[in-house]
């Protein structure tokens, strides 16, 4: 296995992020065996896509691991299937559509791994993975071992999972229903078009920022507080979307940090709302 030095703004959506020198890829399941002693949940951090990340500016002094486990193996059962968490969720989409099968037409706009999707709960338009999950295959960073969790003792709600901070997702069991290929393609272009129409394009952001409440819309009282446009050193709130907040290209996380920090406060200081981050930073922010 190897250990290499990775520049952490060359594997997120934000490209944000100082250098790691202690970056490992795993590329089969395999790998996990040669996963050195030293690692564990403390000192190490696993990443798909970076697609929901942050990474502070300065160096990342602890291990990555990134997941590249990616496979859709069919199953005796054809609505079932066993997928690797490094898969594409779009690739995962289109195979979906392609083998007659629906539910995973949401997956189609959210441009991370299935094991970043199955820790964040990831959905759009009422559809979220949790809906599909049978079990997740992990290895225990602790424990040192392969364990399955039931989805139950997932116990996932909104945008969060429990029993998983400290594994590394290698596969998940999955269950998908029959479905007319029209009726896929239909919803596959409904969501495309909805999402074209109020979100700014994938490029220098990481999606919502912070997460929806039964209450309220974030991007609603951010807009609401007059934010929309607002930026803090080339990070900016999106005029498309007031829960999107993008980097011009070479901004800093720093500055990200900043100006969620100034909307967290105006919002609150108008509504008394506390908005949680959806969006994950990792490493040193002051
Ligand atoms: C343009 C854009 C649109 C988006 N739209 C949506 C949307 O509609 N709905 C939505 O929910 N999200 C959306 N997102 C956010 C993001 O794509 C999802 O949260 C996605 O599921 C993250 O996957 P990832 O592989 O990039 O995970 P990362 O960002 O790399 O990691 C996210 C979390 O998952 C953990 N993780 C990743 N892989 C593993 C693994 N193998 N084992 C254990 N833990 C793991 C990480 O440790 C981290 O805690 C959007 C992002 C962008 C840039």
């Amino acid at each position: 296995m190897k250990i290499n030095n990775v520049n952490l703004s060359k594997v997120t959506t934000y490209r944000f992020g100082g250098l790691c020198k202690n970056f490992i890829i795993l590329e089969n399941p395999d790998d996990i065996l040669e996963i050195p002693e030293t690692i564990n949940s403390a000192n190490t951090f696993v990443l798909g896509r970076g697609s929901n990340i942050a990474f502070s500016d300065n160096e990342y002094t602890g291990y990555i691991l990134k997941s590249e486990f990616q496979y859709i193996n069919k199953t005796n059962n054809l609505n079932i299937l066993e997928v690797g968490s490094g898969t594409y969720l779009p690739e995962l989409s289109r195979y979906l559509k392609e083998n007659e099968l629906g539910g995973g037409e949401f997956l189609l706009g959210i441009p991370g791994t299935l094991g970043g999707a199955l820790k964040m709960n990831a959905g759009s338009y009422g559809y979220e993975i949790a809906t599909n999950v049978l079990e997740i295959k992990c290895y225990d960073l602790d424990e040192k071992k392969i364990i399955i969790l039931d989805k139950d003792s997932i116990n996932y709600s909104y945008r969060n999972s429990n029993n998983l901070d400290n594994k590394i997702i290698i596969s998940s069991i999955l269950k998908f229903e029959n479905c007319d290929p029209k009726i896929i393609s239909k919803k596959m272009s409904d969501f495309n078009m909805r999402r074209k129409k109020s979100q700014p394009p994938g490029i220098y952001n990481a999606g919502s920022v912070f997460k929806n409440s039964d209450n309220y819309f974030a991007g609603e009282l951010i807009e609401n507080a007059g934010l929309k446009g607002f930026s803090i050193d080339n990070v900016s709130v999106s005029t498309k979307h007031a829960n999107f907040f993008i980097a011009k290209k070479g901004a800093k996380a720093s500055s990200l940090f900043s100006l969620v920090q100034h909307v967290k406060e105006k919002v609150y200081d108008k509504y008394e709302v506390n908005l949680e981050e959806e969006i994950q930073f990792i490493g040193e922010f002051t």
